[in-house]
């Protein structure tokens, strides 16, 4: 364990973050890699509570439990609070391929089931994670390591995102020939056009691809299976293929107004300012810029939070953000007791530079869109709302009612749409013929992995819906495994 006492002796250190008023100039990350003395510290405070939750990743009646990936965490926390940073690196590289990324952007489930935060403070887990593996790499720890025998199997993974690399990250080591298709123009999937700059720098993202491919992944970008290569040509060329296309498919509005111009999906204006950021510091202008305008961002989760912090830093002239559930209770309740991941109310990074730029949280509760109204040249003007309410009646069914007079006209230049994906781009399933659930999400025959045809497989937010980063490391890492079976029972 940690220290005997550390979690008496020292209180948890938060994240740290960069002044909202500095980073709102720059689209640098806005959170920091803490010293290793704080991080020591923070170890220490790991009171090896005898059943730890916080690595479990299972499910515990309706929530999912502790980390994804089964990351060793009371073991690395330990091993740092005793200065042994190198045998930390090696547990935590066992169970997670890119710690680099979930030590970022990774909504920590861990911390939320922690002992530790039963009565007290979580141990900052996120942030040891992130300070070991930068450490990994300060250090030259990090090398790329070619396997040292070939089973002469080719796998093809289809999709670069997070599941696609730790799958193709998995067969590779496992000494299978990989090739990564991507029909984007660069590697990594919505780590790369997804998640903004200012959550996830993108030398990050490729840092770890170059060193994938320094390991024998060959990457080929700008290219679509099932458009620029036939699911048929690509079955014959490789012994097995693996899809990780991911669940983009954007929930749309139908209301009237939907056709003006000025309305858009987050998605588009999050990738596009991405790619000209990367591409020319924005100065191509090949981004949908939110400068001066009146901004309503319409659905309260991640996603409208990170147009937020893209739009504050267009220089917007104001921001809303509709949710259409109320403001989440600021402790658990007790229908959402530990170790169940918290959902409890949070200034996440956007609101708190929403609140210094343009002087106040945006977020609106419990509000619904009727309608967008137009300029009478085609273009957004006003949205109408009115508030709702849910109400439960004796059996347990939910039903949404709109509260009379509560109606209300909001001005906006720019609405962005981001209320969730219906789930993955069906083509190239169907191009794989493939056979699908209701919801969308894939069939699986023999386990969760394999589809209904031989040698195709599926894995991350294409199997299970959009989910998370560690989620879709984990989904890939399993996916590779039974691909891995597969391939070698062939083997004569
Ligand atoms: C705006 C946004 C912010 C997010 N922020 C976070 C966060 O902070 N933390 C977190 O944990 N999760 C976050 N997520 C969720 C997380 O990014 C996803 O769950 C994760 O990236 C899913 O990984 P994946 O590999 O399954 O799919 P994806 O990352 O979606 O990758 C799929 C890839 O497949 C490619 N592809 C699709 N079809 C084809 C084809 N036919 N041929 C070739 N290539 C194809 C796509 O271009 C894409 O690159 C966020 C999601 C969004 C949208
Ligand atoms: S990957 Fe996420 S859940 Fe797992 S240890 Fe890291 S922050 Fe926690």
């Amino acid at each position: 364990m940690g220290k005997h006492t550390g979690y008496i002796e020292y209180d948890r250190e938060g994240p740290i973050e960069r002044k909202p008023s500095e980073r709102l100039n720059d689209w640098g990350e806005y959170l920091q890699t803490h010293s290793e003395d704080s991080m020591e510290k923070q170890g220490a405070r790991c009171m090896d509570c005898a059943t730890p939750f916080c690595h479990t990743g299972i499910q515990i009646g309706r929530s999912m439990i502790g980390c994804p990936t089964n990351n060793l965490i009371p073991e690395w926390n330990d091993l740092i609070y005793r200065g042994r940073w190198k045998e930390a690196f090696e547990r935590l590289i066992k169970t997670n391929n890119f710690p680099e990324f979930t030590g970022r952007v990774c909504p920590a489930p861990c911390e939320g089931s922690c002992t530790a935060a039963i009565n007290n403070s979580a141990v900052a887990i996120k942030s040891i994670e992130r300070a070991i593996i930068e450490k990994g790499f300060s250090e030259g720890w990090i090398t790329p390591n070619q396997p040292a025998i070939r089973t002469g199997k080719k796998v093809a993974v289809v999709g670069s995102g997070p599941a696609g690399l730790a799958c193709a990250d998995q067969l590779n080591k496992l000494g299978h020939l990989v090739t990564v298709f991507e029909r984007s123009d660069r590697i990594g999937g919505l780590l790369m056009y997804g998640i903004p700059n200012m959550k996830l720098e993108k030398d990050i993202v490729e840092r770890r691809v170059r060193l994938l491919e320094a390991e024998g992944i060959q990457f080929i970008t700008n290219t679509e299976i099932g458009k620029d290569i036939q699911a048929n040509e690509l079955r014959e060329s490789f012994d097995a293929v693996i899809l990780c296309t991911g669940a983009q498919k954007p929930r749309d509005l139908s209301i009237k107004g939907r056709e003006l111009k000025g309305i858009h999906f987050a998605m588009d204006y999050l990738t596009a300012n991405t790619k000209s950021l990367l591409d020319s510091n924005l100065a191509d202008r090949a981004y949908l810029s939110a400068e001066g305008k009146a901004v309503i961002v319409i659905g309260g989760g991640d996603t409208g939070a990170d147009c937020i912090a893209t739009a504050l830093r267009h220089k917007c002239k104001s921001i809303v953000q509709f949710g259409k559930h109320p403001q989440l209770p600021i402790e658990r309740t007790a229908s959402n007791p530990w170790p169940e991941f918290p959902n409890t109310f949070s200034l996440d990074y956007a609101y708190e530079e929403a609140s210094v730029q343009i002087g106040n949280d945006p977020r609106e509760y419990s509000i619904l869109t009727k309608r967008f109204v137009g300029d009478g040249d085609g273009y957004v003007k006003e949205l109408h709302t009115v508030q709702i309410e849910k109400t439960t009646d004796q059996h347990g069914n939910t039903f949404i009612h709109e509260i009379p007079g509560s109606e209300k006209i909001w001005s906006a230049d720019l609405v962005l749409i981001a209320i969730g994906f219906s789930g993955p781009e069906v083509e190239v399933l169907q191009a794989f013929a493939l056979k699908q659930e209701k919801q969308q999400k894939m069939e699986a025959e023999n386990d969760k992995y394999a589809t209904n045809i031989e040698g195709v497989f599926i894995a991350g937010d294409v199997r299970r819906g959009q989910s998370l980063v560690v989620w879709a490391i984990r989904e890939g890492r399993e996916a590779a495994l039974v691909c891995d079976k597969y391939m070698m029972s062939k083997i004569k």
